[in-house]
C-alpha cells in the first residue's frame, strides 16, 4: 500500500506545530495528529507568556540557534499576519557574581560578542524602582530579550501549516506506532495512517510513545501565578518593566514578566513536583502551590506576600538529566525522529527546532551541530 503522507507529526504543541509548518511550507505532505486541540492547557505550551533571551546563561552553544530562532519568529509574525508574537522588553538577570545565572550570562555574551549591560547597584533603583535592592547581587540586562505569546505562536504555526496543505487530526490520540519497511504505520483512537517518516513531539507524554529509549525524561509539575501589582499599572507595563530572572540562592531561580491582560505573572524555575503518571496529574493549583511561589518571589518583591492572586495555572516541564534537549532519530530507525525540547526552556527555540526537524526529515542534515542533543550523549 502506498503511504499517503510524507511525514506524520505526533503532538502539535510548540515543537510539533512548528515542525508541521516548516515541513508543509517545503511541500511535504504532512499529517499532524494531537490528542487535544492545540493550543490547549494540558501540556507545556500555555500560560500567555514565555521568555525569549539571547544571552543564554545555560550554555553558549544555544546562541546560534537562538539567533535563527529570532529571525523565524519575526518571519512567522509576517507570514501569519500576527504582529507582536514576540515583544522585546529586555531581561534583567539578578544574582551573585558566582551564580550560574550571572556567570553563565557573562560567558555566553563574551563567547558570542553579545550586548550585555551591567547595571550598577546604586543605579538599579533609579532605572527599575520596582525591584527591591538585593545586597551583593549583580544586575545584568540582556537588551535583546523579551516574551513570546505561546498560544498565539502555536496557532500561527498550525494555521500556516494548514494553509500550506497540512492535514490536522485533532482530538485523536496516537495509541501506537511501528516501522513498516522504510516507512511507518501509526495507530490512533480513530484509525491507522502510513507515511514515509514520523516525528514524535509529544511533550510530557513522550515516554508513553518511546518507552525508555534515550535519556530519562522526567516530568515536573510547575505552577505559574498572576498577581495584581501595587500602585500605578503603567509601572509594570512592558515598556517600563522587563522580563526578569533572579537566582536568589544556589541554583534556585524565580522569573517573571511585565503586566499583561491576565495580570503580573511569576513562577519558580525547576524543583517542581515529579509527575510519574500523566493520568493522575493534579491540574488544580492548591494553597501550598501558591505559598511556595509567594515565598520565593517575595524575596525580590515583598508585596507579593499579600498581593491579590488573579489567576493560576499548572504546566509541565519534561527534563532530561542534563537539561539539554533531545533531538535524534530512534536507534536503527532513520525514519523516526524524536524531539523533546523542553527541560523548562524550550519554547523560544520552537521556531528554529521546527526548521531543523524539517531539514533533518527532508534533507537528512541541518545547519547546527546537534551532538549535545543526541540520545547517546
Ligand atoms: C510553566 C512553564 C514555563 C515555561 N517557561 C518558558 C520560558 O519562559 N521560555 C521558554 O523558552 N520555555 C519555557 N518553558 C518550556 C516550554 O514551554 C516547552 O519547552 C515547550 O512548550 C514544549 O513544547 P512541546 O511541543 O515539547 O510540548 P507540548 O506543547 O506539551 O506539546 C505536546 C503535544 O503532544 C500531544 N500529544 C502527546 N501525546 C500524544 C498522543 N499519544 N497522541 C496525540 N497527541 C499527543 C499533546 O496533546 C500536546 O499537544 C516553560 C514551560 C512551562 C511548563
Amino acid at each position: 500500500m502506498t503511504a499517503i503522507y510524507d511525514v506524520i507529526v505526533v503532538g502539535l504543541g510548540a515543537m510539533g506545530s512548528a515542525t508541521a509548518y516548516h515541513l508543509a511550507s517545503r511541500g511535504a505532505r504532512v499529517l499532524g495528529i494531537d490528542q487535544h486541540e492545540p493550543p490547549h492547557e494540558f501540556g507545556s505550551s500555555h500560560g500567555e507568556s514565555r521568555i525569549i533571551r539571547l544571552v543564554y546563561y545555560e550554555h553558549p552553544l544555544y546562541v546560534p540557534m537562538l539567533q535563527r530562532s529570532y529571525e523565524l519568529w519575526h518571519q512567522l509574525e509576517h507570514d501569519a499576519n500576527e504582529p507582536n508574537l514576540l515583544r522585546i522588553t529586555g531581561n534583567l538577570m539578578l544574582g551573585s557574581e558566582n551564580s550560574g545565572l550571572i556567570h553563565g550570562a557573562r560567558r555566553a555574551a563574551e563567547e558570542h560578542d553579545l550586548p550585555l549591560e551591567e547595571i550598577k547597584s546604586s543605579y538599579l533603583q533609579d532605572r527599575f524602582p520596582q525591584f527591591m535592592p538585593m545586597a551583593g547581587f549583580k544586575a545584568l540586562l540582556d537588551p535583546a530579550a523579551g516574551m513570546l505569546n505561546p498560544e498565539r505562536c502555536v496557532k500561527a504555526h498550525l494555521d500556516l501549516a494548514v494553509r500550506h496543505g497540512a492535514t490536522l487530526r485533532l482530538n485523536e490520540r496516537v495509541t501506537s506506532w511501528a516501522p513498516m519497511g522504510s516507512g511507518v504505520r501509526v495507530r490512533t483512537s480513530e484509525g491507522t495512517y502510513e507515511a514515509g517518516k514520523l516525528v514524535l513531539t509529544a511533550g510530557p507524554w513522550m515516554s508513553e510513545l518511546v518507552g525508555d529509549v534515550g535519556p530519562a525524561l522526567n516530568v515536573e509539575r510547575q505552577t505559574a501565578l498572576w498577581f495584581q501589582p501595587p500602585g500605578d499599572r503603567e509601572m509594570w507595563a512592558p515598556d517600563r518593566f522587563p522580563v526578569f530572572m533572579c537566582e536568589f540562592a544556589d541554583g534556585q531561580l524565580i522569573y517573571g514578566f511585565p503586566l499583561q491582560p491576565r495580570g503580573w505573572k511569576v513562577a519558580v524555575h525547576y524543583q517542581g513536583e515529579p509527575v510519574t503518571d500523566m493520568r493522575a496529574l493534579r491540574r488544580d493549583v492548591e494553597p501550598h502551590d501558591v505559598a511556595r511561589v509567594r515565598n520565593a518571589v517575595s524575596r525580590l518583591f515583598d508585596w507579593v506576600k499579600e498581593a491579590p492572586l488573579l489567576e493560576s495555572a499548572a504546566c509541565l516541564y519534561t527534563d532530561t538529566p542534563d537539561l539539554r534537549f533531545l533531538i535524534d532519530f530512534m536507534p536503527e530507525m532513520p525514519q523516526v525522529l524524536v524531539s523533546s525540547a523542553c527541560s523548562g526552556h524550550g519554547f523560544k527555540f520552537a521556531s528554529v527546532i521546527g526548521e531543523i526537524q524539517a531539514k533533518l526529515l527532508l534533507d537528512g542534515k541541518c545547519d547546527f551541530d546537534l551532538t549535545p542533543f543526541r540520545m547517546d550523549r
